[in-house]
């Protein structure tokens, strides 16, 4: 598969609901209605130039106005987007901008987690704002500094999505066995149900899921279980009919063709691939 660009546009239709702001919010309230949390994700990243940034500010600033007081919709924002790494204080400025305005509206903000080298400018945004409840950061289970990073961010009041990790990263910093990343992914969920009361769970995988559920039986924690948008929609509304909090993460925007090909390289086999095409994801 060395050209995943066709694979892509065959798929990219039931990953993401179209480029504009109107198919974003459109599908939002459509899962609103199921019962679904959307978490909204304006595509794009690894912006050089700072009018791609400002534009970035625009249409958060546009959705957070058009959600503006809507219950159970959170948007989440890649850090590259609006000037990591080269543009720090202009990347401040617009978080801080848009963290307040959802505050505002009662939107929770998420910031996303990109390559290794964007973590720590990551994690230094997002401690500006970690005191404001609306707010919280990605951590990748396969980086072996993610267990400490947690610590340290939940000491300090934050609230964490855990995700197995998107990028391709050397061994040094990275388990690169799934097993492994998923065994970090579990002593990470471990001590946030031990340490926090919300966080969010996001993964396809059913044995983390129902891991996730087994423990909650013991802490009753507000959690949320999320999902990427038309991987296992099926799953996640099963999964809230029986009473689980759950989210899907919805990307719209012009820039689909990045996103469809990661998500493809991420499966594992072209079998996954045929079979995930062949089953309907619509709910
Ligand atoms: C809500 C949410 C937010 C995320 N945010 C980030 C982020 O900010 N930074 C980041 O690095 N990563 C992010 N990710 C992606 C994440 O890191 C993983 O790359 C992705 O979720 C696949 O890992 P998994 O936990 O589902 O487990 P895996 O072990 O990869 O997958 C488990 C099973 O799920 C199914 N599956 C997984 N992916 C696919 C697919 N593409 N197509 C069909 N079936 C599939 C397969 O059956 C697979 O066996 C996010 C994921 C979610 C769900």
């Amino acid at each position: 598969m060395a050209d995943y660009r066709h694979l892509a546009k065959l798929f990219a239709g039931r990953w993401i609901p179209g480029p504009k702001v109107e198919d974003g919010m459109r599908f939002a309230n459509y899962l609103n209605g199921k019962g679904i949390t959307t978490i909204l994700n304006y595509l794009g990243e690894g912006f050089k130039e700072t009018k791609d940034m400002d534009h970035t500010f625009e249409v958060y600033d546009e959705i957070l106005k058009g959600l503006r007081n809507s219950i159970n919709y959170q948007i989440s924002i890649k850090p590259t987007q609006i000037g990591i790494p080269d543009y720090p204080e202009l990347a401040a400025s617009y978080y801080d901008k848009l963290v307040e305005e959802a505050g505002r509206y009662g939107i929770f903000v998420w910031v996303d987690m990109e390559e290794s080298n964007t973590v720590d400018a990551t994690i230094d945004l997002y401690l500006r704002k970690i005191d404001r409840p609306n707010t919280g950061l990605c951590i990748q289970s396969y980086l072996k500094r993610s267990f400490d990073d947690v610590k340290n961010l939940v000491e300090k009041g934050g609230r964490i999505r855990l995700v197995k990790g998107a990028y391709n990263e050397a061994e040094s910093i990275a388990y690169k066995e799934r097993s492994e990343t998923t065994k970090n992914f579990s002593k990470i969920m471990d001590y946030l149900f031990e340490h926090e009361n919300y966080f969010m769970v996001a993964t396809h995988d059913l044995n983390l899921v129902n891991e996730a559920i087994e423990k909650n039986r013991k802490y009753n924690r507000n959690f949320h279980i999320a999902m990427l948008n038309g991987i296992r929609n099926k799953e996640v509304q099963r999964l809230g009919l029986h009473g689980a909090r759950v989210a899907l993460y919805v990307p719209f925007g012009e820039a689909w063709m990045s996103y469809a090909v990661r998500r493809l390289k991420e499966t594992s086999n072209l079998r996954l691939v045929m079979r995930s095409l062949l089953q309907s994801q619509k709910i």
